[in-house]
């Protein structure tokens, strides 16, 4: 019977070089350098590429990839553990070729571009030599996908697509956009919409604002953009004519695992750091470690964190035993639900527990809060997931007339006793 929680111990060794070798060198990097998506700057190409040069030396390069496309073909228990590890740091994921949005990205290309496209955009794309955005949301509207108002339309041998997107990230940094734009209004709600790469630098493409998250994301990462009788080559459709809700489907399967491993890896930093303030902190007498209150606040931490943590092995494990994310989708939906919630509760007794370094800039917690915000919101908000989960939890159960349902006692109790009854005394 194959139910254990062990790593064999091959994989095991790879994982201990992870360990070393993000703590000992990734770490580091991860204070000094700047956006992750920001590939041409000086600071990065000094710093980040001999540490991804490292990493494909030790065949350990976009590990989610299959192995046409460079990569290992993992499944994904074995990215999670590995996610797991990386995601302690912002740049982790850049140096293991494996960040978003970049990452969905290139299987919407591997999938649907052409093999001129694959060799323009794909190649430098999981080399790391270019970075890209994702353009679905737009001002008026992001949880519900058809109520998109960009348009796209043909013109000869060309596209022409009009309109507005929000919160592209890495907009501003990225040499094309990947953008979701209306092919046919008129048509049935997930059928009206299609995928366009769209280079930057395609006149009528404008920056309209670089958006900040809060007050430290400094480079305004997320992209307000216009899009003003922009053509594109007929061939930069990708995936067919109004087929853009499948097309944004490929990107999403087992990114959401990597990041919920890269938020259970985030949150053992935060309790890690709670406990080693609690121990050498002293107040009113004694250590806060040994005040009931803050013991309570580190064991719902671990808890919740475990639960978790099993909870997201458990479905990374039936999308290797399926080897198909349609029959995982609540998995994968639940995952994505309790996520935000788990970072933001312990990231809130973090700071607490930190008193008011906790909410000087000094310390990380602040970014966390915001993150676990960010983390419900962006892929689609927390409600639209629970929504997805409940949907599918649902499909196991019909309707039925009957007003009484069988687990009503009083039917039990005659099943009961149309199987025991000759066995009780009469009373
Ligand atoms: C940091 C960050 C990065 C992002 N990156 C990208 C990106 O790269 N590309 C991209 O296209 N988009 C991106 N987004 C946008 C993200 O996908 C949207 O913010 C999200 O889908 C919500 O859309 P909205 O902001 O328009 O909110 P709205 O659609 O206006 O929804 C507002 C709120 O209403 C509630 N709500 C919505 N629907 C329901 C419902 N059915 N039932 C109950 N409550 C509901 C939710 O609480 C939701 O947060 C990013 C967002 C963030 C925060």
């Amino acid at each position: 019977m194959a139910w254990d929680f062990e790593t064999d111990p091959e994989f095991q060794e790879k994982l201990d070089w992870i360990e070393a070798f993000v703590t000992e060198e990734v770490e580091p990097v991860d204070v000094l350098v700047g956006h992750y998506a920001d590939v041409k700057n000086p600071n990065y190409i000094k710093l980040v590429r001999p540490l991804q040069k490292k990493v494909k030396a030790n065949s350990l390069w976009a590990c989610h990839l299959g192995p046409d496309l460079g990569g290992q073909g993992y499944g994904q228990v074995k990215l999670a553990l590995m996610n797991e590890i990386i995601g302690r740091t912002v740049i982790g994921p850049s140096i293991f070729g494996s960040q978003a949005p970049d990452s969905g990205n290139a299987e919407i290309l591997a999938h649907y571009g052409t093999a001129e496209q694959k060799e323009r955009y794909l190649a430098p794309l999981l080399n790391n030599e270019i970075s890209s955005a994702f353009s679905m949301t737009e001002p008026q509207g992001g949880s519900d996908p058809t109520i998109l108002q960009a348009t796209a339309t043909r013109d000869g041998n060309f596209w022409v697509i009009n309109g507005e997107k929000w919160f592209s990230s890495n907009a501003r940094w990225a040499e094309f956009l990947i953008v979701m734009a209306q092919t046919d209004p008129e048509g049935p709600p997930h059928e009206r919409a299609s995928m366009f790469i769209v280079p930057t630098k395609t006149p009528g493409v404008e920056f309209v604002r670089h958006v900040s998250i809060a007050s430290f994301d400094k480079d305004g990462s997320e992209g307000y953009l216009r899009f003003t009788d922009v053509r594109v080559p007929a061939d930069h459709l990708l995936g067919g004519e109004n087929k853009g809700f499948a097309v944004a489907q490929t990107r999403l399967g087992g990114g959401r695992i990597h990041h919920a491993m890269r938020t259970v890896c985030r949150c053992r930093s935060l309790l890690d750091m709670m406990c080693r303030r609690v121990a050498s902190r002293f107040t009113q007498g004694e250590s806060l470690s040994r005040k009931q209150m803050v013991q309570e606040k580190l064991a719902d931490s671990w808890i919740e964190l475990e639960q978790f943590r099993l909870l997201v092995l458990r479905t990374a494990w039936l999308i290797d035993k399926h080897k198909d994310y349609r029959k995982v989708i609540g998995d994968i939906a639940a995952v994505k639900a309790a996520m935000p919630k788990l970072q933001h509760d312990i990231a809130v007794r973090a700071l607490q527990l930190h008193g008011s370094h906790g909410v000087s800039d000094e310390f990380p917690f602040v970014q966390d809060v915001v993150a676990s915000f960010i983390l419900g919101l962006a892929d689609g908000p927390t409600e639209i997931h629970k929504l997805s989960l409940a949907r599918q939890m649902l499909k196991r159960y019909p309707t039925t007339s009957d007003v009484f349902p069988d687990y009503h006692l009083p039917q039990r109790r005659e099943r009961a006793l149309a199987i025991y009854g000759d066995l009780l005394d009469p009373t």
